[in-house]
């Protein structure tokens, strides 16, 4: 390698490699070396990927090693989590170390999923290592992520340890939540569980609507903790299905309407009229890559401004963005624009990011992606 990096940081780009030596398979371990000679690091390699070499470790150490080890470190990290949540997520990529690699718990059930070649080749010992060490019943691959076909890998989703359900019900605070094996990610948004709970404050007889619900977290604990009633958009048949059954499981018949349509399509028509005290907004990420930040600018800005003209002044926006590549300061801009443009007024009452078993590291900006607002919105007097 070509110069010392400033960061400790787990990429190492093509442009800073001067010569790779050696026989060696796509995906396989490889050792790094500063151009005097000096052990950098060890981790996987491959050539078609920008990022050429992920860095497991700056120590000499075997993949059996490496992989105990950084487990360790992870459930470590989150013991006081583990102590009070069903469900959590144990290793979470560069977070973590372990790039390529997601690993959620849903009470005793293990959901993994892969994302890279290199991660790929490590997956038995990833699977054998996380038995050895947790009480598991079964270990799920969930791996259908769109990145998989970079790096030449098919989808794949099965049991690769034990069996289970297809939807599994796990326990977080008083509710009954789920993560759906056939839905999206691992199963649920782990990322957004506590921003969920902290709408307590907001929600006591409140009319609301929750746009982007998938299976209805944010609807789930607004009805929880007192809303009148909740309708929950989203244009996926089956997380909306789920959905139902969780608030039919939870107690929260009659208080619910589902709506199957397209969230834009749908604020477009609906914003003339102000309906709701309370909307929550939590849209996918807009932008795969910093080309694509001007229209996932736009995009925010859309539902964001449609929901502030939805709402009852004054009303409550809950709004998130878990785009990568805006920041938190490029998103206040998009709330800011948004409420310029509706001529109201934006007061933040609460501001939030992701929860610790999405560690953010320092040395690894990229880890950090979720903005997350709960805002006051008056009309301007
Ligand atoms: N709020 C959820 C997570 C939302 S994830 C939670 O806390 O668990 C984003 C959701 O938006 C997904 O369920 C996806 O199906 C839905 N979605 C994406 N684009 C959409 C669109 N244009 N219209 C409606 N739903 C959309």
């Amino acid at each position: 390698m070509n110069k010392i990096k400033r960061n400790y940081h787990p990429w190492i780009y093509s442009t800073e490699i001067s010569k790779i030596d050696g026989e060696f398979e796509e995906g396989q371990i490889v050792d790094v070396f500063l151009q005097d000679g000096k052990f950098f690091g060890r981790g996987y390699i491959n050539t078609k990927s920008k990022i050429t070499i992920r860095l497991l470790t700056t120590q000499p150490k075997t993949a059996q090693q490496i992989i105990e080890e950084r487990i360790d470190q992870a459930i470590k990290r989150r013991e006081y989590i583990l102590r009070s949540e069903q469900a959590c997520r144990l290793i979470y990529s560069e977070s973590d170390w372990l790039a390529g690699l997601i690993v959620d718990k849903y009470d005793s059930y293990i959901v993994i999923q892969i994302n890279t070649l290199g991660m790929d080749k490590l997956k038995d010992l990833v699977v054998r290592t996380l038995v050895k060490k947790l009480n598991v019943t079964g270990v799920y691959e969930k791996s259908d992520s769109s990145v998989r076909s970079k790096e030449g890998l098919g989808q794949i989703c099965e049991w690769l340890y034990g069996t289970g359900p297809e939807v599994i019900f796990y326990r977080s605070e008083d509710l009954t939540l789920a993560a759906d094996l056939k839905g999206q990610k691992t199963g649920t948004f782990l990322d957004q569980r506590f921003n969920a709970r902290a709408v307590l404050p907001y929600a006591k007889d409140k009319a609301c609507l929750d746009v982007f619900s998938y299976t209805g977290n944010f609807s789930l604990h607004l009805l929880k903790y007192g809303a009148k009633h909740v309708k929950l958009i989203d244009y996926s048949e089956r997380s909306l299905q789920i959905a139902e059954q969780l608030l039919k499981l939870n107690g929260f018949d009659g208080k619910y309407e589902l709506i199957k349509e397209n969230a834009f399509d749908w604020l477009k028509q609906e914003s003339s009229q102000e309906k709701y005290d309370l909307i929550v907004l939590d849209p996918p990420s807009f932008a795969k890559s910093a080309s694509s930040r001007i229209s996932a600018q736009r995009g925010h800005k859309e539902i964001n401004l449609r929901a502030m003209k939805l709402l009852r002044k004054p009303g409550i926006l809950v709004s998130s963005c878990c785009t990568q590549v805006l920041s938190e300061q490029d998103f206040e801009q998009v709330l800011q624009d948004s409420a310029e443009d509706c001529k109201v007024q934006a007061c933040i009452l609460y501001r939030g990011s992701q929860p610790a078993d999405h560690p953010v590291l320092l040395d690894v900006p990229e880890t950090r992606y979720l903005k997350f607002y709960i805002m006051q919105i008056w009309r301007r007097a």
